[in-house]
């Protein structure tokens, strides 16, 4: 059944709808309202399918409530027919559309017109009810469709989402992948450090192109090449070894190792990296600065460490030398010592290839630019031919084609110079080298003069050890040796003095005098090896007829021969004929020392068989030499004592029990004379059969003889009787016993004797006689010595020969007399012989001056 709802405030009205409704329409139930409020109320409750609303009502009019209705979800679909007051009230009607009113109806109402308008809503609003209906139908439809869809789309949409996403994610990796990629591609191609990849065989598979330094080439070019293609065999080797253990181990290992690129030791530092199973990426980076500047340090330390474990500046030097090596090319390397003193060098060590010079002057050398200059000189072949022709040195020795010198320097005093040269590379050193070895030098210097220092030391220390053994040796040999000639002349002088017979007095004065004879000579010898080693000798170079020379040492060694009583030894001189005028100039006493000294010992120890002595020229070496030998058949000296005997006080034998006496001096002697001579001494022999003495002396050939030396010295006969009895000779002498002597030997002779007893006494005496013929003067006297004595006289008259007579026996002094104006000297003891050849030769002399 359908529903209406009449709305109006008038019963009446209400009625006459029910009324109509009911009669025309009795399938229609009617619901009333007497308000606009009440009927909007029931119409929302009720849900009428038609709604009849009178316009005119009081609080609500039908215009507001049909407003209300329309607007309301809940009514806004149920039909509204206005009932007006006026048919044809257009502005009513107007206005009832415009708020939505589907039909209107006026009063007083007309059935049929009611009942066909009523008939009209109710159809329109069952026909909107199903539509509405099917609206909803729809909708629910659509609602449902569109929910499926939007489920649909939903998960379509996290699909797409899930997919734009991963899209994302890949295309982020991508990104970062790529980025990846191209930093560790910028990475590789612009590190600077060493970086490639070798496989198990030693093949490069990989090479950054910055590792050119370790592969000298190209890396493009050296990939696919083996390491034994690349590197020295050795350093190949250590590679490969390293590449397998780290692929084997699946495992990173670190390598250090070192190459020598461009002469250059270069030292890296390496990780190698297992990339696949079959390849490992190494990466090194190159240390030398970092190692140079430890081995450096390490250098320095070792360096000064070398002063203590080194025994001599040769020792350290060598070690400077290897330590330096470590870090630069040494194979042709020295350290010369400067003395400024006599301007030379003194090369305690050299390691050179072509050099061997071990002292030269520093005039024109290198290395005495390096002094002079006080800088360091590193100049190629070039540049060292440059600075010759500028004149700031000339090239002595090899010529190099790097030459490196750095000065030492010690308390601003330029001590030496360290020296390093290559003869095959010009870039055998580079600048860096060059300010390491400066940086070094110093501790070089320090180091060479400390140990110079502790060498003094040690050879003042050794030098006063030495001079204590000698002390003591001297003083056990002299006691020995000045005891037992002492001895004979103290013993056999006490016995003079009883009775005797001529025979027996002649006998025991021959025997004190040989006694006596004997200790001068020890105290000569002791003499002549104080002065050589004080440096006092001196040279005096003559020209000399050689052969004259040995023939005066053969006539002394003839009567020395008789005097030990050992005439059945063959005593020869043997000089071939091409020799025999041979003219030298040489300092021919100190030569005849040096023989005789040698000659004495083969007759001491040579009781039979023969005694040769004689020279030969030495023309191959660059100092023409002279080489003596002088060989007996005596002996012999076993082979470990033969350097030993050349030392003072030394014998083979020094036993108590020896069976030859002798001080251990003749050889010492010899032996620094030929040194102070320039030449060597040394000996061939054999115990029991004999001994070679060899000695070298440098000679200069003679431009002339001045005076041919004597070959035979004929001493006058001590009883000879001359034409000299009125001679005249005064003697000057503090010592008693001395004057005696002398008076003695001289009245002996037939010469007549006056005395004074000090030098101004005999300016006196000369004074007083003038028929003095000559002065044997002493130089050692209180009041007026020799010297002064000999110049006053002189004074007075020039022309009296004066002979000095004297205890000293320096050379020095020798000189000293003769310019003080003496005529002559002899030394004390007196040799007779000597004395009267030289008194001849004075008063024919001034006999000839007088004339
Ligand atoms: P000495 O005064 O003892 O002879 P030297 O210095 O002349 O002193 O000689 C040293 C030592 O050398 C001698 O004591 C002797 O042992 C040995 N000697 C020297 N010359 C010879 C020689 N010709 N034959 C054997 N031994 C010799």
């Amino acid at each position: 059944m359908r529903t209406i709802l009449a709305i109006d405030d008038k019963e009446n009205n209400l009625i006459t709808i029910t009324g109509l409704i009911d009669c025309y329409m009795p399938d229609c139930k009617v619901l009333t309202a007497t308000s606009a409020e009440e009927g909007i109320s029931i119409a929302q409750i009720e849900q009428p399918d038609t709604i009849l609303l009178d316009v005119i009502m009081p609080e609500m009019d039908g215009f507001e409530a049909c407003k209300r209705l329309k607007k309301d979800d809940l009514t806004k679909h149920i039909p509204i027919v206005l009932i007006t007051a006026v048919k044809i009230d257009v502005e009513s009607r107007t206005k009832g559309l415009n708020i939505g009113a589907d039909a209107f109806l006026s009063k007083p109402i007309d059935t049929s017109e009611f009942v066909a308008q009523v008939n009209v809503m109710l159809r329109i609003k069952e026909a909107e009810d199903k539509l509405r209906a099917e609206n909803i139908v729809l909708e629910e439809l659509i609602e449902k469709r569109t929910a499926e869809i939007s489920k649909k789309n939903l998960k379509l949409q996290i699909e797409i989402t899930e997919r734009k996403i991963a899209k994302q994610k890949r295309a982020k990796a991508e990104r970062a992948l790529n980025e990846s990629e191209k930093n560790l591609r910028t990475l590789f191609n612009s590190m600077t450090d060493i970086v490639f990849e070798v496989n198990y065989d030693g093949r490069l598979v990989n090479i950054a192109p910055t590792s050119t330094k370790l592969l000298f080439k190209e890396p493009e070019k050296l990939i696919g090449n083996k390491l034994h293609d690349i590197f020295p065999k050795a350093e190949a080797d250590k590679f490969l070894k390293f590449c397998r253990k780290c692929l084997d181990k699946n495992k990173a290992y670190n390598l250090d190792y070192s190459l020598l690129i461009n002469n250059q030791k270069t030292w890296f530092e390496g990780r190698g990296i297992p990339k696949t199973q079959n390849t490992i990426l190494f990466i090194a980076r190159d240390i030398s600065e970092r190692k140079k500047a430890e081995q450096i340090q390490k250098i320095l330390h070792n360096i000064s460490n070398a002063v203590i474990s080194s025994i001599n500046i040769e020792k350290l030097i060598y070690i400077i030398k290897e330590e330096l090596g470590t870090i630069i090319d040494t194979q042709n390397y020295y350290i010369t010592l400067y003395d400024d003193e006599t301007n030379s060098f003194a090369l305690p060590f050299l390691a050179d290839e072509k050099d061997r010079s071990q002292s030269y002057s520093a005039t024109n050398t290198m290395a005495g630019y390096v002094v002079n200059s006080r800088k360091t000189l590193f100049a190629t072949e070039n540049q060292q031919k440059k600075l010759v022709e500028q004149g700031k040195f000339k090239f002595i020795g090899s010529r190099s084609k790097v030459w490196l010198g750095i000065p030492l320097f010690m308390n601003d005093k330029v001590i030496g110079v360290v020296v390093v040269q290559s003869y095959t590379s010009e870039k055998a050193y580079t600048k860096s080298d060059v300010e390491i070895l400066e940086f070094i030098s110093g501790q070089i210097s320090i180091s060479i003069d400390r140990k110079q220092r502790e060498q003094d030391l040690i050879f003042a220390l050794k030098k006063a050890t030495e001079s204590d053994r000698l002390k003591s040796s001297f003083l056990s040999t002299m006691s020995h040796e000045l005891r037992t000639p002492l001895n004979s002349i103290i013993g056999f002088s006490e016995f003079i003095t009883e009775e005797l017979t001529v025979a027996e007095i002649i006998e025991f004065v021959k025997t004190i005098n040989d006694s006596g004879r004997h200790l001068l000579s020890i105290v000569e010898d002791i003499f002549d090896i104080t002065i050589i080693e004080t440096g006092e000798v001196k040279i005096l170079k003559q020209d000399v007829q050689l052969q004259s020379v040995l023939n005066d040492i053969l006539q002394i060694m003839k009567i020395e021969q008789q005097k030990m009583k050992k005439s059945n030894l063959d005593l020869e001189l043997l000089i071939s004929p091409n020799e025999k005028n041979l003219l030298v100039k040489i300092d021919s006493s100190k030569l005849k020392q040096i023989i005789i000294n040698i000659l004495k010992n083969a007759l001491k120890f040579t009781s039979e068989g023969h005694i040769q002595f004689g020279f030969s020229l030495m023309p191959d070496v660059n100092k023409p030499m002279l080489k003596f030998y002088i060989k007996d058949t005596g002996i012999g000296i076993p082979l470990e004592k033969h350097d030993f005997i050349f030392n003072v006080f030394r014998q083979v034998d020094d036993s108590d029990t020896r069976a030859f006496g002798g001080a251990g001096l003749g050889l010492s002697i010899a032996k620094k004379l030929i040194e102070l001579l320039g030449g060597e001494i040394w000996l061939e022999s054999d115990v029991g059969i004999g001994s070679v003495f060899y000695f070298t002396v440098p000679y200069e050939v003679a431009e002339f003889v001045k005076h041919t030396e004597k070959s035979e010295i004929n001493y006058p006969p001590i009883n000879k009787t001359n034409k000299i009895a009125e001679k005249n000779i005064l003697i000057v002498e503090d010592d008693t016993s001395s004057y005696k002597f002398l008076k003695l030997l001289m009245e002996k002779f037939g010469y007549k004797t006056l005395w004074a007893e000090n030098g101004k006494l005999a300016v006196e005496i000369c004074k007083k006689n003038q028929d003095i013929d000559l002065v044997l003067m002493d130089i050692n006297m209180p009041i007026m010595d020799g010297f002064e004595a000999t110049k006053e006289i002189k004074k007075l008259n020039p022309n009296l020969p004066i002979i000095a007579q004297t205890a000293y026996a320096m050379d020095g002094d020798k000189d000293k007399i003769l310019k003080a104006g003496c005529d002559e000297y002899i030394s004390k003891p007196i040799r007779r012989e000597l004395l009267f050849e030289k008194i001849e030769k004075l008063l024919k002399l001034n006999e000839v001056a007088v004339l």
